[in-house]
């Protein structure tokens, strides 16, 4: 856990410091919780988010009932140190409604840059036996030869009405398509500015 000797600032808000749980990987924003002190500091003890409840009067382990636990994975504070963004792995469904989230469906995921983070991670540490580094091992051309047998293979299916098939070659594309991006040493971020520059 990176934690940077952090030390939030416990006296501007009555003892209490918002704390944000974002998952590490999705990106989703899960659940907002307060920590006091001594919450905080067994949070960083323990590797579990721990909150001190206002309902419950009490420090409260997210996940001491339902099992359903938050793992720490990074801990960042804001700009004037009263605010808590922690980066975590659930267990399980964070919501006590047995959803994956507190903030509902319309709380998109960024799944792409967790795939991406993945490729990225491949190509800075090889892994025996990995795809990814096998792919890049054989150079920029052969990733973007492979970019375009997906697209025709995408575009075969999308004659058809095989939604399995569709959809795999769809998440085949994308794939490569990311780890073309990878081998030339740009990220979807740098795309995605090329089309919000177009967009005006
Ligand atoms: P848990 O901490 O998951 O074992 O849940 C224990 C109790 O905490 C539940 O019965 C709820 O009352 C409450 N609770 C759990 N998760 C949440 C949440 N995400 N937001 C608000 N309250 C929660
Ligand atoms: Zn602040
Ligand atoms: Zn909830
Ligand atoms: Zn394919």
């Amino acid at each position: 856990m990176d934690t940077n000797n952090i030390q939030p600032d416990f006296d501007k808000l009555n003892g209490l410091v918002p704390a944000i749980i974002q998952d590490a990987f999705t990106r989703k924003v899960l659940m907002l919780g307060f920590m006091n002190k001594d919450a905080f500091e067994k949070t960083l003890k323990e590797g579990k988010v721990t909150f001190y409840s206002r309902t419950k009067a009490r420090l409260w382990t997210k996940g001491e009932t339902s099992g359903n636990f938050l793992e720490v994975k990074n801990i960042n504070v804001d700009c004037d140190n009263d605010t808590l963004l922690i980066e975590a792995v659930p267990t399980g469904p964070v919501c006590h409604t047995g959803t994956d989230t507190c903030f509902g469906v319309k709380n998109k995921s960024a799944d792409l840059s967790f795939l991406e983070h993945t490729i990225q991670e491949r190509k800075n540490n090889p892994k025996e036996g990995s795809y990814t580094n096998e792919l890049l091992n054989k150079g920029i051309n052969k990733v973007a030869q492979k970019v375009g047998e997906e697209a025709v293979e995408l575009v075969i299916e999308a004659k058809d009405d095989n939604e399995v098939l569709f959809l795999n070659e769809a998440a085949d594309l994308m794939y490569h398509y990311l780890v073309l991006l990878a081998a030339k040493g740009y990220e979807l971020n740098d795309v995605v500015k090329v089309l919000r520059e177009r967009h005006g």
